[in-house]
């Protein structure tokens, strides 16, 4: 979990798992990266943004929504919602090559660096 505040060294903690090596290092990256995306949500939106999934849990519980929907069929998976695994699920490849940051996400991430152009 990330509540917005990385590590003061900015560094996220590997825990060994029970997937084999490979499937664990593709789920630290995923995990890594969704992470690291709540302090971009939680800088350019606050807490009902990172917290709240985006829109899709319940900021304090992390519980779905009543209208949060499940994974989608085809296409991208947003790396920073949740999805309703009661409604439709995708299995763990699925999940690793489909989720994705979205572009409203990479601009958020732009914006809150504060690039300065030059002339
Ligand atoms: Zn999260």
């Amino acid at each position: 979990m990330n509540p917005a505040i990385l590590g003061i060294d900015a560094s996220f903690i590997y825990n060994k798992g029970a997937f084999v090596a490979t499937q664990a290092d593709m789920d630290f990256k995923l995990v890594a990266a969704h992470e690291f995306g709540h302090s971009v949500l939680m800088y350019a939106g606050g807490i009902f943004l990172s917290w709240g999934h985006k829109g899709s849990t319940n900021p304090i519980l992390q519980s779905v929504k009543s209208t949060t929907p499940g994974y989608p069929e085809k296409g991208a998976i947003d790396l920073m919602k949740y999805y309703d695994w009661s409604k439709s699920r995708v299995d763990f490849m699925r999940r690793m090559k489909d989720s994705t940051a979205m572009e409203i996400d990479i601009k958020r991430l732009i914006w809150s660096s504060q690039i300065k152009w030059l002339k």
